[in-house]
């Protein structure tokens, strides 16, 4: 899907509106608030109606789409530069691109993009596994660990081999946060956990440890790939999550360091999916609604 496909196939919103129709509903319209099955009414908006909670309301009821005076069409185009764009796009870009009124209507409109990108109920990563953390922020933030990490904001990636990545904006590096990510994403019979010689992992994969599935590359040592020992694949990521943050989004702040992290990995985990564009449409008609005071608040 490109920009001419995306104009070709949704010109207007209500062609718009049919596409998200059949993303949220694939078995025919339903209530939002009682699940019921639900009857299209007669008018020019394409409202719906159910009968059993006597509801009215419209295919972006209850969305992210809610409440945006934007053209569904400039949803769509936003999508797509948001989906499509390796290195990611800045507000001030789409702004210009789509000839957006404001900045903060573009900037809004991003962060609810990034927000439908947010997976719930993943499942834990098994196989072989590399995990590792960087430092962002600060001066001379992008030379990595290797300089100080005063004033800086941690970010760990967990990813499978062959399989899927994912970002965290941790507070800290210590064994306890390590350990907690390690619980939450890592299966208990993971084949073998690849981190570093950074010491908080010896606490942080104990259980993973002391069977011998935990190996470490000695980075400290300058040694990065010992056979199959080695933390490449995330590193690869990371630089380019950096490149993100330098290239597209300049600066970002500590408290939206998670949505870009969730974006940048949302991306990378599609990177050979040709329906990216409809993938992130469907997460962002059937994702939670984010107002403006929670993104400000
Ligand atoms: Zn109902």
């Amino acid at each position: 899907m490109n920009l001419v496909d995306v104009n070709t196939m949704f010109p207007t919103d209500e062609k718009c509106r049919e596409m998200l129709v059949r993303l949220r509903w694939p078995e025919g319209v339903r209530c939002p608030r009682c699940k019921m099955d639900a009857i299209e009414l007669e008018t020019e908006k394409t409202l719906y109606y159910c009968k059993q909670c006597d509801y009215q309301f419209t295919v972006t009821a209850g969305t992210i789409f809610n409440d945006s005076h934007l053209p569904l069409t400039k949803w769509f185009l936003a999508t797509l530069l948001l989906c499509e764009a390796k290195k990611g796009m800045s507000a001030c870009q789409i702004q210009r691109t789509l000839g957006l009124g404001s900045y903060k209507t573009a900037w809004y409109l991003c962060h609810r993009i990034r927000h439908a990108m947010i997976e719930s109920q993943r499942p834990m990563l098994d196989g072989k596994v590399e995990m590792d953390e960087t430092f962002i922020g600060g001066k001379n933030w992008w030379q990595g660990k290797n300089s100080l990490h005063k004033g800086k904001e941690t970010v760990i990636g967990i990813r499978q081999r062959g399989g899927e990545l994912r970002f965290f904006h941790a507070k800290d590096a210590r064994s306890g946060t390590l350990g907690k990510y390690i619980r939450e994403n890592i299966s208990e019979d993971v084949d073998i956990l690849y981190t570093d010689d950074w010491n908080a992992y010896k606490g942080a994969a104990k259980h993973i440890r002391k069977d011998g599935r935990h190996k470490t590359i000695r980075h400290k040592l300058r040694i990065y790939v010992k056979g199959d020992t080695y933390t490449n694949t995330v590193e690869s990521a990371f630089s380019l999550l950096k490149r993100g943050i330098m290239g597209s989004w300049h600066r970002v702040s500590a408290k939206h360091l998670q949505a870009y992290c969730t974006e940048m990995a949302f991306r990378f985990n599609r990177r050979d999916n040709s329906d990216l564009f409809m993938d992130t449409l469907r997460h962002m008609i059937t994702a939670p609604v984010l107002t403006f005071q929670k993104l400000t608040a």
